[in-house]
């Protein structure tokens, strides 16, 4: 079986005690390669790299230019490997081919091209005073960067991170999921080809807790931890980094709302909803989970939504024609299993879907879940969503912002000002109003509540990985 090595200091390596960990394709459910098995060693020596590559290296003493070259270099690579950095993702975790191979990997590398050009037209801003003196301020690397990153876009949500941290001059150590390390391997690969200098990027493989992962954000010598992943998750880490002040990122769970008015286009309002819900089985954190339909459409729009989820193709991943595939991991089959299992206890009925072959869904829905329903509440992470009516828009507002969370929502309408006068009500970080998934890298990204603390996208990432700074010059007065 092959082997998914640490990246440490430019050198692919295994673990000093040689110790390996199967990762396991949700498809077949055998596992496919082993990995290198990170903890304390690894994480020190990834950290040390970094802060050498940092504190004495060529990177962040770089000009913008020449340091966006190689990132653009990088982007290029990763479109030539398109198809191996798919394939990674979709054995890993069982996601469709044909959105690893459309979706994620166009996206990681628009992540670097993006980030590298932003960086460069961002570098400061003048500011001239009136009292005889001039301020400027300026964006310094951070440092030493600490992004830990979930299974369920792998290769997407590491560059999310990774690019913006390097267009500004830091160095950083990621550690991929313990489900999905193989496509940051390649990554790590296709970065020193591009020319990274040893040290800029380093991966470490392993787990969270008593692992590499926890290892990582207990360290003095980073200076900046970004992560995604449960809120729970998020909690252990901010309390890490709380010990040594360290600034961090936090992009948790959601359970995303999604208010269809009778006004709405219904035909639009369907698609949009089905891909809301069931894109990548439901495993995203912006999943529309939570739908609520204005009771003059709610039977015609269940029975089209209905049709619709029943139509989409269930198999194998790497199947072109798929477009659910399996969930990530047997211990998260289980996880989703059990909200299905207690679905009628809480009053809620299965109208459609339920349990599928080896670790499948079928797209689920959900209907006559009152809002206290474990299903109405909590992040499933699955294909399942439940359906509910609602008569007004105040009523629909209170429901949508009914859970500790606050990532996502969505509004489908006709009414220009409802659609304004909702997506300013709404407890979010991003609102779409007749469409869902849209996304403007320079927009702020993140979640309110449970969903996460801070922002990135644009000038927002440019905030969290540099140390912003002002200088402020006394221009004298000439001699007369
Ligand atoms: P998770 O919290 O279980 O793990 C995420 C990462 O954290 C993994 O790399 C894991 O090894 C590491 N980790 C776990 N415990 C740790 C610890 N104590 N110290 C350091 N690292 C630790 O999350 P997951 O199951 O991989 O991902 C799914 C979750 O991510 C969902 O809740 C989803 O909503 C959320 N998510 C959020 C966003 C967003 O942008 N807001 C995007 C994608 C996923």
């Amino acid at each position: 079986m092959d082997l998914i090595p640490h990246l440490i200091d430019g050198r692919e390596t295994e673990s000093r005690s040689a110790a390996r960990f199967p990762t396991v394709d949700p498809w077949t459910r055998e596992p496919w390669a082993e990995v290198a098995l990170g903890g304390a060693e690894e994480a020190d020596a990834a950290v040390t790299a970094a802060r050498r590559a940092f504190d004495e290296g060529p990177w962040p003493r770089m000009g913008f230019a020449e340091r966006g070259a190689i990132l653009h270099r990088l982007a290029d690579l990763i479109d030539e490997h398109r198809d191996e950095l798919a394939l990674a993702d979709t054995t890993d975790m069982g996601k469709p081919i044909a959105d690893s191979t459309a979706k994620d990997v166009p996206r990681s590398a628009l992540n670097f091209r993006f980030f590298a050009d932003h960086a460069r037209l961002s570098a400061g801003d003048a500011l001239p005073m009136d009292s005889g003196h001039h301020a400027y301020s300026r964006f310094e690397a951070a440092g030493v960067v600490a992004a830990i990153a979930p299974w369920n876009f792998p290769l997407m949500l590491e560059t999310w991170k990774i690019a913006p941290a390097l267009a500004w001059g830091n160095t950083v150590v990621l550690k991929p999921a313990e489900d999905t390390p193989a496509s940051a391997a390649i990554l790590a690969r296709l970065a020193l080809a591009a020319g990274m200098p040893p040290g800029v990027l380093n991966v470490v493989n392993g787990f969270g807790p008593d692992s590499a992962g926890a290892a990582l954000t207990a360290d003095p010598r980073v200076d900046r931890i970004t992560f995604t992943g449960e809120s729970g998750t998020g909690r252990t880490i901010a309390r890490a980094a709380a010990a040594h002040l360290t600034p961090v990122s936090l992009e948790l769970g959601g359970k995303g709302a999604n208010l269809v008015f009778a006004d709405a286009d219904l035909a639009s309002a369907v698609d949009w909803s089905i891909k809301a819900i069931y894109s990548n089985a439901g495993q995203v954190c912006l999943a529309g989970s939570r739908l609520y339909v204005q009771r003059e459409v709610y039977a015609e729009f269940l029975a089209r939504f209905t049709a619709a989820a029943e139509a989409l193709v269930i198999g194998d991943p790497k199947d072109r024609a798929t477009q659910l595939g399996p969930l990530a991991s047997e211990e998260h089959y289980r996880k989703v299993r059990s909200y299905l299992e207690g679905v009628q206890a809480d009053g809620g009925t299965i109208a459609t879907g339920g349990l599928g072959d080896g670790w499948t869904v079928r797209p689920t829905v959900i209907t006559d879940a009152p809002p206290t329903a474990r299903v109405c509440q909590e992040e499933i992470f699955g294909p399942v969503v439940v359906i509910t009516p609602f008569d007004t828009e105040a009523e629909a507002v209170a429901a949508a912002n009914g859970t500790p969370y606050g990532l996502n929502a969505m509004v489908f309408t006709e009414n220009l000002s409802r659609a304004h006068r909702v997506a300013a009500a709404l407890k979010a970080g991003t609102v779409w109003a007749n469409c869902f998934f849209v996304r403007d890298l320079r927009a702020p990204f993140g979640g309110v509540g449970d969903s996460g603390v801070g922002r990135e996208g644009g000038n927002f990432s440019r905030e969290f990985f540099t140390e912003p700074k002002a200088v402020v010059m006394a221009i004298t007065p000439a001699d007369t």
